[in-house]
């Protein structure tokens, strides 16, 4: 087992889960997607298609506060989801690098 997931209650991340739902109804939330760009990528997307990402993972402590929640599209969110904190690290130094 991953001692990150051992340090976090399985309570509390059922409980910031139950927070993100609430998050992603509200009119803050709509507002945010409704400019349609990735937080990570920065393309622009369907408001639809983009999905709420946590920047620091539930599974690691993170909390579902405004602060922490952003809107990522479905690439980035399953890359994050999948890869190594190093790998998603090097992603993310790519799109820099590309975007310059
Ligand atoms: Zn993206």
């Amino acid at each position: 087992m991953d001692y990150f997931l051992q340090e976090v209650s399985e309570q509390q991340i059922s409980r910031e889960r139950l927070k993100a739902r609430e998050l992603r109804k509200s009119r803050w939330w709509a507002q945010k997607c409704s400019t349609g760009v990735c937080y990570y990528c920065n393309k622009q997307f369907a408001p639809s298609e983009l999905t709420m990402d946590h920047i620091v993972p539930l599974t690691r402590g993170g909390v579902s506060s405004r602060s922490n929640v952003v809107p990522a599209c479905k690439e980035c969110n399953n890359r994050k989801k999948y890869l190594l904190p190093i790998e998603w690290e090097e992603y993310l130094d790519k799109l820099k690098e590309n975007l310059q």
